[in-house]
């Protein structure tokens, strides 16, 4: 039976039948408590959260809530292990523990995956064919690159840092967790990490995957905790390295408070990207990439394609192409397969998103909606457009981490530029023409740390991600995601 979410507004009135993926093969907890040396421990003062399934607000488990004792203890341990076990390790012994992880992620990929979509909200076919897979992908990267550094760095001798400490956001929990635990241990570091408070739970099933790796107890140390214990991680003094995935605001935080302490950090943090269309692209394919970059994962994605910038001469064609899109894209279930659009992670999230639409209006701008019907329970924002926007506005210019798009016109090459690079963030962009002299001039002018041509939003680990400007501070990912992870020095 079709649920209501399913119900598309095609004229012939069908609908998708239901293509729910199971949860009998997942094996939650009722319980989660902290990984620290190795084992699952009780936090001190014995504190726990719920985590919720945000498509029906229904709790999923309890988490252990780490204080700053807890995160000592979590330090320490990483301290020990680094010491006496990982930092003397022969490089391709850690590379087969690295290896191990990604092919154990790989078995349990349709657990993980089911997993992240409950937790977070997001649709299990993003879940399956884009988080778990490059979350396992850069496992196996970086398990390459372990025994492999003095062709990293020719003629220097790469040293580990020490311990790292490492907090992330919750738009791609196990992706982000992948990112910093990959890199940080083929380079002979070992960690602490803090998930986000709203979806810890694929991270402390990463947490049993590396114990039957059978890693050295203490290599990787997962505490849970809210934006407080996070701050009691990166502001630890046995700390050597801060890793942070988050906002701008909690970046710059973590930016003064670790100022002149001669520790080293990457920040990679916020972005309102723009796609920009010239009148030579292929029309339909560049609106599947607008929808692609914006609606993709409800808009919860740091480079997502926030603005549009459409060339004036076939604005009214792609602007009417994208509504028509957005009429056939399904909001609902997570779990189900059809679904393209899933839950906004929290009820706070959501709230941000409203407050954002009510400014958008205020400001002038015309807001055009999918006719999509929301369930009722659970957190839910149909696909949203804003035209008739001025690069004043607020909705063009600050991030608002959801389904909604600015739309802008342009007349020339250089105004596109123009309007595309004011913004205070530059993390990501996207470029739609037919001609390559225009990408690369496009590409050579946008402050940005990676720009898509003819296409948005991929991923690959030997890739290297991060901002100029308000969007961070290092670079992750490929051969540059080792750097972060080294003290270099003579042979
Ligand atoms: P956030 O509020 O900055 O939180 C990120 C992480 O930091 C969470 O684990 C959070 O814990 C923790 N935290 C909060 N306050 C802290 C503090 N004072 N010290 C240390 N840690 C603290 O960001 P968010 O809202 O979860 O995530 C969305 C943001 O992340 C967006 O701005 C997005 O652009 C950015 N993002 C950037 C990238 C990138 O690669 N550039 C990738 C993904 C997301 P709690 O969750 O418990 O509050
Ligand atoms: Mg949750």
């Amino acid at each position: 039976m079709a649920t209501p979410q399913n119900k598309l507004a095609f004229d012939g009135g069908w609908d998708y039948d239901p293509a729910p993926e199971s949860t009998d093969h997942i094996k939650l907890q009722k319980r989660y408590e902290l990984f620290i040396g190795g084992e699952f421990v009780a936090p001190g003062k014995g504190r726990y959260f719920d985590s919720i399934n945000p498509a029906n607000e229904k709790k999923l488990a309890r988490v252990a809530d780490a204080d700053e004792a807890d995160v000592d203890r979590a330090v320490q341990a990483a301290r020990k292990a680094y010491k006496g076990v990982w930092s003397r390790l022969p490089a391709k012994e850690r590379g087969k523990y690295i290896f191990r992880i990604a092919r154990i992620m790989q078995e349990r990929a349709r657990e993980f995956a089911a997993i992240e979509s409950l937790d977070g909200g997001k649709p299990i076919r993003e879940s399956r064919d884009v988080d778990v897979p490059l979350a396992a992908a850069h496992f196996f990267y970086y398990a390459g690159w372990a025994d492999k550094l003095e062709y990293a760095f020719p003629g220097r001798r790469a040293r580990p840092l020490g311990v790292a400490g490492q907090v992330i956001p919750w738009n791609f929990p196990l992706l982000m967790a992948a990112w910093k635990i990959a890199p940080a241990l083929a380079c002979g570091n070992t960690v602490v990490l803090k998930p986000a408070e709203t979806t810890p739970l694929t991270a402390l099933k990463l947490a049993e995957v590396i114990a039957d790796a059978g890693l050295p107890p203490g290599v990787v140390n997962i505490v849970t905790g809210a934006g407080k214990t996070g701050a009691a991680l990166v502001t630890h003094p046995d700390i050597d390295k801060v890793a942070f995935t988050g906002s701008t605001n909690v970046g710059r935080i973590i930016q003064r408070a670790l100022a002149g302490t001669g520790k080293r950090y990457t920040l990679e943090l916020g972005g309102k990207a723009a796609n920009v269309i010239f009148e030579d692209a292929a029309i339909d394919q560049a609106v599947e990439g607008i929808v692609n970059g914006i609606f993709f994962n409800q808009g919860h994605v740091c480079c997502a394609g926030s603005r549009l910038l459409v060339q004036e001469s076939v604005a009214d064609e792609v602007i009417e192409k994208l509504k028509s899109r957005m009429e056939t894209l399904i909001v609902g279930d997570p779990m189900d397969k059809n679904t393209d659009i899933g839950a906004i992670n929290s009820a706070m999230q959501l709230e941000k998103i409203e407050s954002y639409l009510k400014i958008g209006a205020d400001e002038g701008g015309e807001m055009h909606q999918s006719s999509a019907r929301l369930p009722s329970k659970g957190y839910w924002c149909a696909p949203t457009i804003f035209t008739n926007v001025a690069q004043s506005n607020r909705v063009v210019q600050e991030e608002i981490f959801g389904p909604v798009l600015a739309i802008q016109t342009f007349r020339t090459f250089d105004e596109a530029l123009t309007k595309a690079n004011n913004t205070p963030y530059g993390l990501s962009g996207g470029v739609w023409t037919d001609k390559g002299a225009k990408i690369f001039k496009m590409t050579q002018g946008l402050r940005a740390g990676v720009i898509w041509a003819n296409t948005f939003n991929k991923f690959d680990p030997t890739s290297p991600f991060g901002g100029y400007k308000e969007s961070g501070v290092g670079r992750e990912g490929g051969l540059h995601g080792l750097d972060a992870y080294v003290r270099l020095g003579a042979e």
